[in-house]
């Protein structure tokens, strides 16, 4: 990219994927090809964790009866207007689309699932039809998209459910973490308008972390569902953490989707190879700095998606390999500067992945006015410790993944608390295997 689009991005956290007009929207349903039949799924439908029924809502697209694809959607996925904005289709629906094999470019799935739901919200119809209540009740700790999708889909079938969340929005990281230029918030709003109007009570701002509350919850509630994700940013302790200009990526992102964008001066490094290193250096792009990525490991190595990596390297980003920050250093309590260790790439880890080694005597200072630490998030495990019987592998809550349910019969749980970290529409596909499960379970049926 050269400089001058370079420059154009700054200040530009629009759509990466624009809303299609009704016309665009029919011309692209227009191409698909209509894969899949009674004797097997299409590729698109196979790769989606939430099993949407692609060709059949493309085809009621191209057919103009817009409703009806929204409602197909819904019946798979109650988030489908976020993850028609958050899906990494790239690697899921878009990457099987057969078009791929014929030199074509593949549907734009996720444009068209967002046209048929933003039209759904736009026209007052609702994903879930109200059912009568069965009489029992469940609690659901997490509002974000494993917790909502979960209450939504148990209160469709009578339940009775009440979500609590510590934090003073619902959406977990939709809302607060996943990139503004992929959703800033909307539709979130309207999707917890929906499953409130199926009778679910969110209790926000209620910080379940004490065993009392646990069990006041588990007197009320005959299932307890656990949405709760990741926490905060992993703790890697760097001399200089303390100067002003180091952040962390959590509030970080926060801060820029909250409208107070962090002043970040003309040169920014991020600190990691994952997907929200990708996405958190695009961001600072966006403000306006030069960025570059100090990454321990090799390309081939970083755990980020390649399609990720392929769009900040587009859009300018810098990529430093097997380059280890080893302190931040300033003046006058302000960052000016990270010391580098150059790394090489010795015999494999437990991981499997060459692990990376110092280079001794080669450090260097490179210039910066801002680093943000993106190495991951910590397990909640000193409140998943409260739950007697709860067993963790790794930080992560151990399923049944027919079932959902945990080591604590009364316990289901789905999303990053079970996966380590994954994406939005994967905590949805597991919220509903937790809904069956959870129904089996009050329902009394054996498995
Ligand atoms: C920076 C970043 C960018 C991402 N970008 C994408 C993307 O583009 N596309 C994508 O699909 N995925 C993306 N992901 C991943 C995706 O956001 C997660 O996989 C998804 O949000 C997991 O949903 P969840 O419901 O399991 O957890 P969360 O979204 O973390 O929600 C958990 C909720 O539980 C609440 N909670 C936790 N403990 C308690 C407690 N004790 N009491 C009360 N409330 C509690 C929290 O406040 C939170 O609201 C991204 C992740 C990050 C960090």
């Amino acid at each position: 990219m050269s400089a001058f689009a370079q420059e154009t991005l700054v200040g530009d956290f629009s759509d990466l994927k624009p809303p299609l007009s009704e016309e665009e929207a029919l011309i692209e349903a227009d191409r698909c090809l209509r894969c899949g039949g009674v004797y097997a799924t299409a590729p698109c439908t196979v790769a989606c964790p939430a099993d949407v029924d692609v060709p059949t809502f493309v085809a009621q697209v191209a057919a103009g009866d817009t409703g009806a694809a929204a409602l197909k959607i819904f019946e798979q996925n109650i988030l489908g207007a976020s993850c028609a904005r958050v899906c990494q289709v790239e690697e899921l629906c878009e990457a099987s689309c057969v078009m791929n094999s014929q030199d074509e470019t593949p549907i734009e799935i996720a444009r068209l699932q967002r046209f048929a739901t933003d039209w759904a919200y736009a026209n007052g119809i609702a994903p879930r039809k109200n059912a009568a209540a069965n009489g029992h009740k469940v609690a659901v700790i997490g509002a974000g998209p494993a917790g909502l999708a979960c209450a939504g889909e148990l209160a469709a079938r009578g339940y009775a459910v009440t979500v609590y969340d510590e934090r003073a929005e619902a959406g977990g990281l939709i809302r607060y973490a996943i990139a503004p230029f992929r959703q800033q918030s909307e539709p979130l709003p309207d999707e917890q308008k929906a499953i409130e109007k199926l009778g679910v009570e969110i209790k926000l701002g209620v910080k379940i972390d004490t065993k009392e509350a646990l069990a006041e919850i588990e007197k009320e509630a005959e299932a307890v569902f656990l949405g709760v994700g990741l926490g905060e940013d992993v703790d890697v302790k760097t001399p200089g953490d303390d100067l002003e200009g180091v952040w962390e990526s959590l509030p970080f992102i926060e801060a820029l989707k909250d409208g107070n964008p962090p002043e970040i001066g003309r040169r920014a490094a991020v600190i990691g190879g994952g997907n929200t290193a990708m996405d958190v250096a695009r961001e600072a792009l966006r403000l306006g700095a030069e960025v570059t990525v100090l990454y321990r490991r090799t390309q081939a190595q970083m755990p980020a998606f390649y399609h990720e990596y392929e769009q900040a390297l587009d859009e300018g980003v810098v990529f430093n390999w097997l380059t280890l920050p080893v302190a931040f250093k300033g003046e006058n309590g302000r960052l000016k500067s990270v010391e580098c260790q150059p790394m090489k790439l010795g015999e494999p880890d437990d991981s499997g992945r060459r692990r990376p080694e110092p280079i001794e005597g080669a450090d260097f200072d490179l210039p910066v006015d801002t680093i943000i630490k993106a190495i991951g998030q910590r397990p909640r495990e000193e409140f998943l410790s409260l739950i007697d019987g709860l067993e963790l592998e790794w930080g992560q809550i151990k399923i049944n993944p027919e079932t959902g349910q945990t080591t604590n019969p009364k316990y289901f749980a789905a999303g990053d608390a079970i996966n380590g970290g994954a994406t939005v529409v994967s905590a949805v596909g597991g919220a509903k295997v937790a809904v069956a499960g959870i129904e089996a379970f009050l329902q009394g049926e054996k498995r």
